[in-house]
C-alpha cells in the first residue's frame, strides 16, 4: 500500500531558510517589471570583445562540445599560467596547478567543499558580496563578519585578530571588493598574510575585478606574499573582464597538494566549465592586446566618475571605489526605513534600481545603496541623467 509523505518528510533543508533570494536578483526583477534601467545586478551588459565570440562560436562549428577534462582545456591552463606570471606575479604549474571552474562562484564553491568542514569558522569583510556569506552559510560553515571602517573602508587589524578562534579555518579577501570598489593595499594584505600563517588558516581570494583599477591603484595577489603560495586559492576569471557573464568561464589557482580534491569537487558539482566557451576565453586571451585591459581601466573610470557626479548632484553621497564597477552611496534622504524601501523608492521616482546597502552586511547598510556602474554608455547616460534629477 502506498503512503502519503507526511509534510515532515518533505520539508526543505535546515539552511534553507537562511539562504533566501539575494536582493540584487530580488531588486532585478522589481526593475524589469517597471522597465527601469537595472544598476543592481553585476550583470556587465557591455559588449564582449569579437575575438572572444569568434573563438566560441570556432568551437562550437569545429565540434569541441563534449566535456572537457575536469580541470579544464590545455592551451587555456597555459594561458592563464602565462598571465599570472606576466600580471600576477604568480608562478604556476598548468597542469597540476590551475583548474577551468564554472565562473569564480563554481571556484569558490569547490574550493570550500575541498577544504571546509560544517562548524568551521570563516572570516569575511564586511560590507561583503553577499554570495561568499551564503555560499558558506549553504556548507554549514559558519561566516564571521569583519567590519572594514567607513568611509574608506580601512582594515581594523586588531578587530581582524580578535575575530580569530580556534574554530576559524579560512579568510575571504575580495580585492577589487564588492560592493564597496576598496583595493586592499600591501600593508593590510601583509597584516592578513602574518595572521594566516600564525593561525594556519587559508586564504580565499577572489580578484575577479583585478582588471577594474582606478586612479594607479595596484592589485596585488596575496598569493605572491611570503609563504602564502600554499594556503592562498586564488580565484578570477573572465565573466567581468570580457563580459560573459552569462558563459560561466573562471579558474582558480592552488597548491598541487590540494588541487586533484577541488578538482574532484568541482567535477563532482559541473563536471566541467563549459568546453566551447573556455575557446572563447582562449582565443580572447590569446589575441588581445595590452592595451585592451589598459583600455578597459580607463573606461570604467570615466564611468565611474560620471556615477559618482550624478550621485553627488542627487545628495546621495558616494564613496568613490578604487576597483571594481560598483558605487555605495549615501541614501539617507531617500524616504524609507530601511535600505530595501529606500531603492524600491528610488526605483518608482528615477526609474533606476539599486541594491539594498542590507544585502552586504549582517546588521547595516541601512542607508546604503549600491550601484553598478558595468553598464552600456547610453543607458548609463540615462541612468545618470535620471539620478541627477532626483
Ligand atoms: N565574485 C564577485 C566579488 C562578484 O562580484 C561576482 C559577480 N557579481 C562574482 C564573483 C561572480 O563571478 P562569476 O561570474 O565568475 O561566477
Amino acid at each position: 500500500m502506498s503512503t502519503i509523505p507526511q509534510s515532515k518528510a518533505l520539508a526543505l533543508s535546515q539552511i534553507a531558510p537562511l539562504v533566501i533570494q539575494s536582493e540584487i536578483r530580488a531588486m532585478s526583477v522589481e526593475c524589469e517589471r517597471m522597465g527601469g534601467i537595472n544598476m543592481a545586478q553585476g550583470i556587465c551588459d557591455t559588449e564582449l570583445p569579437a575575438q572572444v565570440a569568434e573563438g566560441a562560436i570556432e568551437a562550437i562549428h569545429e565540434g569541441r562540445n563534449i566535456y572537457s577534462r575536469l580541470d579544464g582545456i590545455a592551451p587555456l591552463r597555459a594561458a592563464i599560467a602565462e598571465k599570472l606570471a606576466r600580471r600576477n606575479h604568480i608562478e604556476a604549474d598548468p597542469n597540476t596547478q590551475i583548474i577551468i571552474t564554472n565562473g569564480a562562484t563554481g571556484a569558490l564553491y569547490s574550493a570550500a567543499l575541498a577544504l571546509l568542514n560544517p562548524g568551521d569558522e570563516v572570516i569575511l569583510f564586511e560590507p561583503f558580496y553577499g554570495y561568499h556569506w551564503s555560499t558558506m552559510l549553504s556548507l554549514r560553515v559558519t561566516p564571521v563578519a569583519v567590519p572594514l571602517e567607513a568611509p574608506n573602508w580601512l582594515l581594523d587589524l586588531d578587530r581582524l585578530r580578535n575575530s580569530i578562534t580556534p574554530r576559524t579555518r579560512a579568510i575571504i579577501v575580495n580585492s577589487p571588493l564588492n560592493p564597496s570598489g576598496k583595493v586592499f593595499t600591501r600593508a593590510e594584505l601583509e597584516a592578513i598574510a602574518v595572521l594566516a600563517i600564525e593561525h594556519d588558516l587559508f586564504v580565499l581570494t577572489d580578484e575577479i575585478y583585478e582588471n577594474f583599477l582606478f586612479d594607479g591603484a595596484e592589485h596585488i595577489s596575496l598569493a605572491t606574499l611570503p609563504g602564502m603560495a600554499e594556503r592562498t586559492i586564488t580565484i578570477s576569471g573572465f565573466s567581468k573582464t570580457f563580459s560573459i557573464t552569462g558563459w560561466r568561464i573562471g579558474y582558480l589557482v592552488a597548491s598541487p597538494k590540494i588541487i586533484p580534491t577541488i578538482g574532484y569537487f568541482h567535477d563532482l558539482t559541473y563536471i566541467c566549465a563549459p568546453s566551447p566557451l573556455q575557446y572563447g576565453a582562449l582565443k580572447g586571451m590569446l589575441e588581445l592586446p595590452e592595451s585592451f585591459y589598459n583600455n578597459l581601466a580607463g573606461e570604467y573610470q570615466q564611468k565611474r566618475d560620471q556615477i559618482c557626479a550624478a550621485l553627488t548632484t542627487a545628495g546621495l553621497n558616494p564613496t568613490i571605489p578604487q576597483g571594481a564597477y560598483y558605487v555605495l552611496a549615501d541614501a539617507a534622504r531617500v524616504p524609507g526605513k530601511t535600505a530595501s524601501e529606500r531603492a524600491r523608492v528610488l526605483l518608482a521616482a528615477v526609474g533606476v534600481a539599486s541594491v539594498p546597502g542590507s544585502a552586504f552586511f549582517v546588521n547595516g547598510g541601512e542607508t546604503l545603496l549600491r550601484f553598478c556602474f558595468g553598464k552600456r554608455q547610453p543607458d548609463l547616460d540615462r541612468a545618470c541623467a535620471a539620478i541627477s534629477q532626483y
